[in-house]
């Protein structure tokens, strides 16, 4: 079974659109690490694509600041604008749904999926100590996350913690063999919102049976993105960073 997982799509359409054409063909079946939407300004059809073709799911701390949960008061001045905006924009069916997204972890067969880290859902794994903090509430040996809009992760083996490299900048695909008796904590990126440099829409294809990951990165249409968003009147920082990828 191979697996396209994604995360942190924030509403961009237009990178979601170049990363289903990129992973056409292979895999079988959509994950989500959540943040379906927050930040840009096509939150419906984003919405429907996820609603329709994902098989599991768990929610992201934007998935609940858009559809009313308290936790906006932590959020910066652009981001909860744009969780008040994306409310009044989702129509309630897509409201709802967004509602009532499961909290991670969430495991499929042998492996798990999570928004923030497997101890705490907006928690950000930024580097290999926060990493290793986490090591022992790993519920498996694979555990997917989001969050932190880097692609890459980590591995960890008898108390030592390593960096997981993705895609450099003129190659689209990045593979790694998982190897036994080590934990993993892999983190596709974000495809509506990178924040590693790579303004690419970024996601993994993930071969359940032979543990092989690959982490893609698909070139987009930017530009279009940029302009729904200051059409939307949502702060065009949000618009600027989509350039430059942080
Ligand atoms: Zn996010």
């Amino acid at each position: 079974m191979r697996f396209l997982i994604l995360s942190d799509l924030h509403s961009n359409l237009q990178a979601l659109e170049a990363v289903v054409e990129h992973a056409a063909g292979a895999y079988d079946q959509v994950l989500c690490l959540g943040d379906v939407v927050g930040y840009c300004a096509d939150p419906n059809p984003v919405t429907d694509w996820i609603r329709q073709h994902a098989a599991a799911i768990v929610r992201g701390n934007h998935d609940r600041a858009c559809t009313g949960d308290a936790v906006i008061e932590c959020f910066s001045g652009p981001a909860q604008f744009a969780a008040l905006w994306t409310y009044g924009a989702l129509n309630p069916e897509n409201r709802e749904w967004l509602q009532e997204l499961p909290q991670g972890p969430v495991a499929i067969g042998d492996f798990f999926l999570v928004h923030g880290s497997p101890k705490d859902e907006d928690d950000y794994l930024l580097n290999k100590c926060d990493a290793a903090e986490v090591s022992r509430h790993m519920p498996g040996a694979i555990c997917f996350f989001g969050h932190t809009h880097v692609q890459g992760g980590f591995a960890m083996r008898r108390g030592r913690t390593w960096l997981i490299p993705h895609p450099k900048p003129k190659e689209s695909h990045h593979t790694h063999q998982l190897e036994p008796d080590t934990s993993y904590l892999l983190n596709p990126g974000s495809a509506g919102q990178p924040r590693d440099g790579d303004p690419r829409a970024a996601y993994a294809i993930f071969e359940m049976e032979s543990k092989v990951i690959t982490f893609c990165r698909a070139p987009y249409d930017v530009a279009t993105a940029q302009d729904r968003i200051r059409k939307a009147k949502l702060p065009y920082f949000l618009a600027d960073r989509l350039s430059v990828g942080r």
